[in-house]
Formats: C-alpha cells, structure tokens, sequence
C-alpha cells in the first residue's frame, strides 16, 4: 500500500531498480488512484506507466520521466460470464485475474510467468505465454481499450476505432498513452494438466520436438548452458489432463513470485554453483516421464524460484532472448554451441519456446524458435563479449529479441536485427509526437 501522502497529485521521489537489477535510478512516482488525477500532470510533463514494475529491464522509469504507478487501477469492470470477456482496470495483475476467472471456469491463456505483471504491462509488452504457438501473444486477447492521452483525455480504441493507435499500444512499451483498462476474450481452461517430460540431446532434437507438439497447452524446454553439456535438457508438453477429478483453482497470492526480491550477499551463479543446480536439474527433471499437475502450478511454475533470482546476488542477471526463424535455427544453434565450446561463458540456464505468430512492431513475435539465456550480469569483459557474440549469431541467422527482457540491446543492435527499424519506430512516434512517453529502455534502445 503508499504512503497516503504519495498517492494521488503527490510526487514521491524514489529509487526504482530493474528486476535484472541492471539500471536502477531516482525518480519522481505519481500514484493516480482516479481517473481525473491522471490530468494532474502538465500536459508537457515527460511520463511513463508503470504497473507490476517486473520487467527484466527498466521499461517504466527513467529517462527523466515521472512514473505513473497504476495499481491502484485494479477493479474487475465488467465480466459476461456467458461469453467470456472480462473488462479489467490496467494495474490489475494477471495473478488476480486469473484467480477471479478460474473458479468462474475462464482463464486468460497468454499469462507471463511472473503473477505480480498488469494488465496494463501485458499489454504494452505484448507477452507470451506458456506455448505461444497455440495461443499466440496478449495481442489475440485484446478486444477493446481504453487510453489516457494528455491533451485529448480518456479515448476507447478497437482494432475498428482508431487501428492505428490500436495496435501501436500493443507491444508500444507505454509509448502511446496510459492504458486505463481493457477488455479481454477468456478461453476455456482445461481441467489440469498432464505434463510430459519429453528428454533431449541438444537443441536440435529440442527444435524437433517442440514442432511436433505445438498444440500443447504448456509447451517450453530447459537447457543446460555449459559447453560439455550444450543443448541437453527437457521439453515440457503440457496436453489437457480431462480425466482429472476436479478442476483446480488453488492460486494462491501468498505464493505469488514477489515483485522485488533480496538478493543473496554471496552470488551463488559461479561456475560451481552452476554446474551443481544443473547436475540436479538434469536428475530432477530430465527423466522421461508424465506427472498429473495443476494448471496454478503451470501457469507461474517461477513462483517456487526466488532463490533462483536472490541466487544472482547484487550485480543481478542478464536474459537474452532471441526468436530465430524455423529455416535458421538449427544452423544457430550449433552455432551457438561452437560459440559456448570457444568462449566457455557462464550460462546459468536456457529455455526454449516455439512461436508461431506474425513478426511485427519490436516486441517478440514470428514463426520460430526463441532461446532465453540467463547469465549472471556481465561485469567481467568476457561475459560482454560473449552476450555480444549472441547478438551477432542471432542476428546472422534472422534473430529478433526482445526488448522487454535484454538489457543488454542498444540501438545499434536494434537497427541491425530490424531491417525496418526506421519505419517502425516513426510508428511510434506518430502516437508520441512530442515525445512526452519514454523509459530507460526506449532510450536505450532509440525510440
Ligand atoms: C520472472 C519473470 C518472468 C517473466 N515471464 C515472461 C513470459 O513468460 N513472457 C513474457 O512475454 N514476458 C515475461 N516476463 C516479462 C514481463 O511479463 C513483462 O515485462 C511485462 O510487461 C511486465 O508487466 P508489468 O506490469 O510489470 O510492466 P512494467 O514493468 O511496469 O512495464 C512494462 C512496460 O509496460 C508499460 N506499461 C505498464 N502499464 C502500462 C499502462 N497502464 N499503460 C501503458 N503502458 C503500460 C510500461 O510503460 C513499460 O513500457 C517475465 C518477467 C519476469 C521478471
């Protein structure tokens, strides 16, 4: 809860840190919690929307913007329990969205794995889910909305009213507006979830099996990062379980993955430690297998991963994640691996998605495989080089990142992995003419 004194017309001034912990900075925090106080502001006043706050990077401050929190803009609107469409305030996190729509037996099928992201933030970061290929990205979900624009107030735009703004918002990392709410289609959820631990060698009988099991529910692989090891690890395909007994609606909040978490004095993601959690990940998980679980489970299976992240220790980590098309990958793959074989970096895990989407706009979309590596922060000159190296590779085989999770991009990589940067970011723009939304990253990465 704020401080009263912070909420509503008064600035507080705070220190606000990325989840990766890479960029952190003091800033000016506005906390609307009605509709007219998000007028508070002068029109001209340099702005930003914030809602879980649990980016990897520092979307929602910085850049001299004063930050809007929105989470005080957290009701449930309106929910047609018939056909499935819910109206949710933008600060409402998908955690208690999902807990509101699975006893009523809906679900929102595109969930980020950390609870604690908004409505709002799905939304302009166009997030995937647990098997993008079948469900596609937020963009599928999103019927209506509803933005605040200085100088022209509260506007409802549809893919019919206003397209153009529409679908900028999407994906536009807070660029066009404040996001007040949206109103989203819900899909059925299936009873539980039969997950299948389908074992592999290397990346590319990864590739093979995540392209045969598109239709999964939760579909998405583990990997070992460590040079003798490369590529070795799990799929996990998720089918829905209908012969299970009840349909499971425990989700609990007090297991909600927290928005900020301690890290640890003493960084444990040191070459021992790495080759420890991997040694028994590999027991653990990479034996062929099916277990019944519960679908709370496979939605924000990272709940249980706080040590995992406090593991990072102050410096924090990096995520690069990458979607390389279906032709390249596994050409990029084995790329990478010679990559990691030469260089021997510090790889605490890989994950793997498969994405069948339409590759627009600069969040992560298209038809193809995307890796996400975690390395701790790249201090020493070695671990730079090597994320730099990723970049690269990703970039000769048709990559495209991910702005949202990738510290590490600046606008010369941007450039360079979207041929139609230009032309994307004037998009933009066009919706941001004087230039009063921004962040860290919007800087960093040029638009
Ligand atoms: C542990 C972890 C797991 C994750 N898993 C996934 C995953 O599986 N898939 C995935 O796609 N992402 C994932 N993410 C990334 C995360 O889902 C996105 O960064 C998401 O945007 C976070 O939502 P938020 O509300 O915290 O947004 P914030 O971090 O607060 O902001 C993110 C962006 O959204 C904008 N924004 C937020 N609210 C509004 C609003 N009301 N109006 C306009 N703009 C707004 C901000 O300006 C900023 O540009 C993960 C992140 C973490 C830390």
């Amino acid at each position: 809860m704020a401080p009263a004194e912070s909420r509503g017309f008064a600035l507080a001034r705070e220190r606000l840190t990325s989840f990766d912990r890479q960029f952190a900075a003091d800033v000016r925090v506005q906390r609307p919690d009605r509709y007219r106080l998000l007028d508070a502001l002068p029109a001209d006043q340099p702005r930003i929307a914030r809602g879980g706050g649990v980016s990897y990077v520092a979307a929602s401050f910085g850049n001299d913007a004063t930050t809007l929190d929105m989470r005080a803009f957290d009701r449930l609107l309106a929910f047609d329990d018939r056909a499935g469409v819910l109206c949710v305030e933008a600060g409402a996190s998908i955690g208690d969205v999902q807990r509101f729509l699975l006893p009523h037996g809906w679900y929102v099928p595109v969930a980020p794995g950390h609870p604690r992201a908004s409505i709002g933030g799905c939304v302009a970061s166009d997030v995937h889910g647990k098997n993008p290929a079948r469900d596609g990205t937020f963009r599928a979900l999103v019927e209506e909305l509803q933005l605040h624009v200085p100088g022209r107030g509260l506007l409802g735009v549809d893919a019919r009213n206003d397209a153009a703004l529409f679908d900028a918002t999407i994906g536009g990392f807070g660029m066009t507006g404040t996001i007040t709410h949206a109103t989203l289609r819900l899909v059925r959820p299936p009873r539980a979830i039969a997950l299948r631990r389908v074992p592999v060698d290397d990346l590319a009988q990864a590739a093979r099996v995540l392209r045969e099991s598109a239709n999964a529910h939760v579909l998405y692989g583990w990997h070992d990062g460590r040079p003798d090891r490369f590529g070795r690890g799990v799929i996990r395909v998720g089918l829905s379980d209908d012969e299970a007994a009840s349909r499971d609606v425990a989700l609990s909040k007090n297991t909600d993955l927290p928005a900020a978490i301690a890290p640890l004095p003493v960084p444990l993601w040191n070459r021992n430690g790495i080759a420890v959690a991997n040694s028994w990940l590999s027991r653990r998980w990479c034996k062929p297998g099916f277990e019944p679980i519960a679908l709370a489970q496979a939605l924000f299976p990272l709940n249980d991963a706080r040590l995992y992240f406090a593991g990072y220790g102050k410096a924090g980590l990096v995520e690069l994640q990458w979607l390389v098309p279906h032709p390249r990958f596994e050409a990029f793959a084995v790329a990478l691996g010679d990559c990691v074989a030469r260089e021997r970096p510090r790889i605490a895990l890989i994950s793997s998605k498969l994405f069948d989407g339409v590759a627009r706009g600069f969040a992560l979309d298209g038809k193809g495989i995307a890796l996400a590596l975690h390395l701790p922060s790249p201090t020493q000159s070695s671990q730079r080089a090597f994320c730099e190296r990723v970049a690269e590779l990703a970039i000769e085989h048709g990559g495209r990142p991910n702005p949202i999770k990738d510290s590490t991009l600046d606008e010369a990589v941007m450039r360079r992995a979207f041929a139609d940067f230009d032309a994307t970011r004037d998009a933009l723009a066009a919706h941001n003419r004087d230039g009063r939304f921004g962040s860290e990253l919007t800087r960093r990465i040029g638009l």
